[in-house]
């Protein structure tokens, strides 16, 4: 089958994620609100299990992470400390006629013929403005259009059945001055902070201004030492934290991709200074590939991006459907070294998913200046004391489920067994993030022998896996919806299970393949050892 076209492809997308409850709208009965997502049952599940999986990834199959979980409320101060109180903040412009607003960088270049007005004037005696404004037509449009959107900026400003004043026109290229729905005008560019403020107690003043976090990074710097204290490591180590981050972004968009809530996985790597880390010599004993004491902060920033790439092929993509930004020197933050961005190729476009930076010692230099207290940590190796640097893997998990969603999204011709031909949706789901993990049927929901011996081994495997009952409706319909629901396994309980005909398949069941549709008989003894060793 030929495969669905991009945006078909999204729509598709969106459209199965609310008719099976992977993602609904914020406040839908209200009217949604715009910038804001919530998980279904099916979306709830594939989230736990990436963010589990990273989880285990970081701390549990490695010596060297250790966990946080802080509060996303912190001192305020942090915040400028980090630089996100007075640069933490995208350029934006609003239409001058309908007052939407919209990100400079991203507004759509356009072309055509602008029309200038220098103002307008009710009558002869009447009000007048002498604020100047333009619109932009695409070539072939009528210029009457571009008269009619000025008549109604005139009137917004209190000029009743204006005439136009100093018409002109001008040719443009590829001008961002514009609003890309109406031809408008623009405002100039001005800085707008991505910050969510409230206050903390019962004065809003001031002094009791906070942030919702916009990152999760910052409390880790803020916390080294103390876990430093408490977790006997020893530097190079990380410490790792997933939970929300809020960014009120301009323009919320492509669905979770851009949301003004969201949830990161972020891991900061603290490593020595390259001065005191050549000090050391390699280690005989550490097998290549492995990381090496010696290394400087560019080995640690490769090794990390390759992790961090097996991590996302261990659940299901592949290095195909990647790309790579390396940021280019003019567009590396001040005091970082080298930024990688991990990319997608979503529906709508090649787009970040995580970014890797060597942040130097930036951040524990800046928390150690605005708090005064030290951020130094001493090294028993070579006897020297530094701030440590930092290679920081930053992840979303909203962006991630959803390149999990749409890589997983798939559509195929298949014939039932009446020889009828039907499309298939299935979502090709890695077992490891599949929300439910095995559907359990009995054939028939009126022969209680079927139903209890399912009973029985949907108890014998509901302790180690999310899984599902279902007796309603026939074989196939129960499959389909599995299928859509992205479920790698089915177990069919049927008369053969029962053994009365055929003794030697007496307890045992078709396993059913989503992908591959195969269905082979499996002893119920031998499914739990089976099915671990496949999602996990
Ligand atoms: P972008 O350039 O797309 O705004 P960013 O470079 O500002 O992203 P970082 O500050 O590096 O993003 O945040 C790390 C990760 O957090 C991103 O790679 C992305 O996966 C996620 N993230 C950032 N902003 C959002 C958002 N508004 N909605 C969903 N996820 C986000």
């Amino acid at each position: 089958m030929a495969e669905p076209k991009v945006n078909e492809l999204m729509e598709k997308v969106v459209s199965l994620c609310k008719r099976k409850g992977f993602i609904f709208q914020s406040s839908e009965i209200y009217g949604g609100i715009n910038g804001f997502w919530d998980y279904g049952p099916l979306g709830a599940e594939l989230k736990r299990n990436v963010k589990d999986f990273w989880w285990r990834s970081m701390t549990k199959l490695r010596d060297d992470v250790v966990g946080l979980d802080a509060s996303i409320i912190m001192h305020p101060k942090i915040w400028e400390a980090s630089g996100h109180t007075s640069t933490f903040s995208d350029p934006m412009v609003d239409c001058l006629l309908t007052k939407k607003r919209f990100r400079a960088d991203q507004i759509e270049p356009q072309s055509g013929t602008v029309y200038h007005f220098t103002g307008a004037q009710a009558g002869p005696t009447g009000k007048e403005s002498t604020e100047a404004y333009s619109v932009l037509l695409p070539a072939g449009k009528n210029s009457e259009s571009a008269r009619k959107i000025a008549y109604r900026f005139y009137q917004q400003r209190g000029v009743n059945a204006p005439a136009l004043l100093g018409e002109r026109t001008e040719e443009v290229s590829q001008s961002i001055r514009y609003n890309p729905e109406n031809g408008s005008l623009l405002t100039e560019a001005r800085n707008f902070n991505l910050m969510f403020k409230s206050y903390a107690g019962p004065v809003e003043s001031e002094d009791n201004i906070v942030y919702l976090r916009p990152e999760t990074a910052q409390a880790i710097f803020v916390q080294f030492k103390n876990v430093l204290d408490v977790s006997r490591q020893k530097v190079p180590f990380g410490i790792c934290q997933i939970g929300k981050a809020f960014r009120n972004e301009i323009n919320p968009r492509n669905f979770t991709f851009r949301s003004r809530e969201f949830e990161q996985m972020e891991l900061e790597f603290f490593i020595k200074p390259d001065d005191v880390s050549s000090k050391q010599t390699a280690d005989s004993s550490i097998s290549e590939g492995q990381p090496q004491p010696n290394w400087g902060w560019s080995e640690w920033h490769k090794y990390w991006v390759e992790e961090r790439v097996k991590w996302y092929e261990s659940i299901g993509l592949s290095r195909n459907d990647l790309d790579f930004y390396w940021q280019k020197k003019e567009e590396l933050a001040h005091y970082a070294r080298a930024t990688v961005d991990i990319l997608y190729k979503f529906p709508f476009g090649t787009q970040e998913l995580e970014g890797i930076a060597a942040r130097g010692d930036f951040d524990l230099t800046q928390h150690q200046k605005f708090s005064g207290k030290s951020m130094e940590y001493f090294d028993e190796e070579t006897k020297s004391k530094f701030i440590p640097h930092v290679i920081e893997p930053s992840a979303g998990v909203d962006r991630l489920v959803l390149a999990l969603l749409c890589k997983a999204y798939a559509e195929e011709e298949v014939t039932d067994e009446k020889g009828n031909k039907e499309i298939r949706i299935v979502m090709r789901f890695h077992p490891r993030i599949a929300p439910t993990k095995v559907a359990i049927f009995p054939l028939l929901k009126n022969k209680p022998e079927l139903v209890a011996k399912a009973l029985q081994v949907r108890e014998l495997l509901r302790p180690h896996m999310n899984l599902v009952y279902d007796e309603s409706g026939a074989i196939g319909r129960r499959y389909r919806r599995q299928d859509e629901a992205g479920t790698p396994f089915c177990i069919t309980i049927d008369f053969d299970t029962l053994g009365n005909e055929k003794p030697e398949l007496k307890d045992t069941v078709t396993l059913r393949e989503r992908d591959s549709m195969k269905q082979e008989r499996v002893p119920i003894s031998g499914l739990l050892e089976l099915l671990i060793g496949k999602i996990t």
